[in-house]
């Protein structure tokens, strides 16, 4: 019951940091208390049961910190990384990290295709929300994952389509398309969780640099 009680403060505290910081900086669109509840709480929790135990997580363009927050007060037993390549961003998730007491939480101010060179290879499992073309996601996230790591990536209702238009990227970058899950939204919106496995190790290559995974996306 108490540790119940704690997790619903750090939910109240973290949406009341996020809506008086985001006054000052810009941090998200969403500025009504309910919409960051349905929106961004609600919906950052749908990854929270595929995690394995003790999973190291990294969450790929973290934002403001979405899903990442969410998933790292949900799964105390995982060590989660976020990046995005927006400087006030990271600080705010570094702040709100230390404010909720999250130990299993850090954020750095790196480009995925950055992270690329120091943590190649070595998450259990890569998020990503609301970051970019499934396609141009694979190419960002596959190259940080173990062999048999999963990328979880959250899509709204064209995630289908999406997986369709990233097959090429899947082939070349060893990913296999595993599930897609469909949920909804209090609001009633319709959102996907889209799983592929890492099957293979991703060629050195990958990912490309100056901008090519979203200029010259593998399709
Ligand atoms: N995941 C958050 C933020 C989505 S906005 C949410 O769902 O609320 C997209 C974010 O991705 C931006 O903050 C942008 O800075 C970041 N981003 C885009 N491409 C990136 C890349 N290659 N590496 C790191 N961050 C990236």
């Amino acid at each position: 019951r108490e540790a119940l009680a704690r997790f619903e403060d750090k939910l109240d505290v973290l949406r009341r940091f996020l809506l008086t910081e985001n006054e000052k900086y810009n941090l998200t669109a969403l500025t009504e208390a309910e919409d960051v509840s349905a929106k961004h709480f609600f919906d950052s929790f749908a990854a929270a049961p595929l995690l394995p135990c003790g999973a190291s997580v990294c969450d790929v363009g973290c934002g403001a910190g979405f899903p990442l927050l969410p998933l790292a007060l949900a799964r105390g037993d995982c060590t989660f990384l976020g990046v995005d390549a927006t400087e006030k961003k990271v600080n705010f998730v570094r702040a709100a990290s230390s404010l909720l007491a999250l130990e299993n939480c850090r954020a750095e101010h790196l480009r995925a295709e950055e992270l690329c060179s120091s943590r190649r290879e070595s998450f259990d499992i890569v998020t990503a929300r609301a970051v970019a073309d499934l396609a141009v996601l694979c190419e960002y996230c596959l190259p940080l994952l173990k062999e048999g790591g999963l990328m979880i990536a959250y899509k709204g209702p064209g995630a289908k389509l999406e997986l369709d238009g990233a097959k090429k990227a899947l082939s070349l970058l060893g990913g296999s398309a595993e599930n897609v899950i469909g949920y909804s939204l209090p609001t009633g919106e319709e959102r996907a969780l889209v799983l592929i496995r890492k099957t293979g190790q991703t060629p050195l290559k990958y990912p490309r640099g100056g901008n090519k995974p979203r200029l010259k996306p593998l399709k």
